[in-house]
């Protein structure tokens, strides 16, 4: 389960800043509003929950009927024609498993399920493992731009949009409420964040991100303008066996979970690639991936490595 690390001090000012609670893509999903029309402002958080529901259904790999469920149906037969904007996720989700030397990889399906985290989670055997790696990696998916068509070129591939989804949700939300002339706004996605704008009377927004090892403890504080920030961390989904502890973010080239992070926030324009950035930092570990980090115009984050320290792209540039 996905917890919350999003806390929001309030910071006062004469605007209403409305605020609203769902339970969709699996998490809670909160979205903040500053706008002195509260009809106005509820109205704008309707459609912005109707957008991620939307994006939910396309994308959801448990719905059979989603054009995701379909594709992992139907990928390794044939060629599967998939709307524009599906598309367009993936030939994204490509280009960020090309930047990350694979450390990042929507073609992980086959092992999350190995994994069995939505049932409480088991340690897959080698063999379970070897056989379920063989039908992961991007470069098996065959994407045809002419065609608009997905082809999974391993029999048993599976696409597993969970480190990108819920990022390209909350820009997709934050689009809409944009659309409806909201220029103030947070939309949270169990710790997804995007930010409009700054809050009414402030010149920015207070993010907090809970440390990974004490839920009660903020690990940062940030003020921030216009942007999206992201923490993946391995307190998300994970098990314990004795002493050893299985998260969900899995290294594609071993098909175990990466050990090297507790956690990685990222800071970027948009929280598609926020989302995909953290998990890649997380999985590539602290050396190789503040260097990647780095690399990316426009992107700060912060790792925190296996033994609690902090590494930071560049502290100076985040606002405490
Ligand atoms: P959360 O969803 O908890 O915020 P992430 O955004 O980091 O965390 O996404 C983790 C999810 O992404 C996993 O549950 C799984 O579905 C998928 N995943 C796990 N490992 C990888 C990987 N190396 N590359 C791409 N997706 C991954
Ligand atoms: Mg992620």
């Amino acid at each position: 389960m996905t917890t919350i690390m999003a806390t929001f001090i309030a910071c006062g000012g004469k605007y209403d800043v409305h605020h609203e609670t769902r339970l969709l893509l699996g998490t809670v999903i909160e979205i903040t509003i500053g706008h002195p029309d509260e009809g106005l402002a509820r109205e704008a958080a309707a459609k912005a929950f109707a957008e991620i529901e939307r994006v939910d259904a396309l994308l959801s790999g448990h719905n059979p009927g989603s054009e995701i469920g379909t594709l992992n149906a139907e990928g390794a037969s044939e060629p599967t024609a998939v709307s524009a904007e599906v598309f367009a996720l993936l030939e994204r989700a490509a280009r960020i498993a090309s930047l990350s030397g694979g450390a990042f990889d929507v073609t992980i399906g086959p092992v999350m399920d190995q994994w069995k985290f939505d049932e409480g989670g088991r340690v897959p055997s080698d063999a379970e493992i070897t056989a379920a790696l063989a039908a992961v990696g991007t470069g098996k998916l065959q994407l045809d731009p002419a065609r608009g068509s997905v082809h999974f070129l391993s029999p048993g591939m599976k696409i597993d949009l969970g480190a990108i989804g819920k990022g390209y949700a909350v820009d997709r939300a934050v689009q809409v409420l944009r659309d409806a002339g909201i220029k103030s706004a947070i939309v949270d996605a169990g710790g997804d964040l995007r930010l409009l704008g700054s809050r009414p009377g402030k010149d920015f927004w207070r993010i907090g991100v809970r440390h990974p090892r004490e839920a009660s403890r903020l690990l940062l504080n940030l003020e921030l303008v216009d942007t999206a920030i992201v923490t993946s961390g391995d307190y998300e989904r994970f098990f314990m066996d004795g002493d050893a502890r299985y998260h969900h973010l899995i290294d594609p080239r071993t098909g175990y979970p990466a050990a090297r992070c507790q956690s990685v926030t990222v800071i970027a324009p948009e929280t598609a690639d926020a989302d995909a950035y953290a998990t890649a930092a997380f999985v590539l570990g602290p050396v190789e991936g503040l260097g990647f980090l780095r690399d990316l115009p426009g992107v700060e984050g912060v790792i925190v490595d296996a033994a609690g320290q902090l590494l930071w792209t560049d502290r100076e540039k985040l606002r405490q």
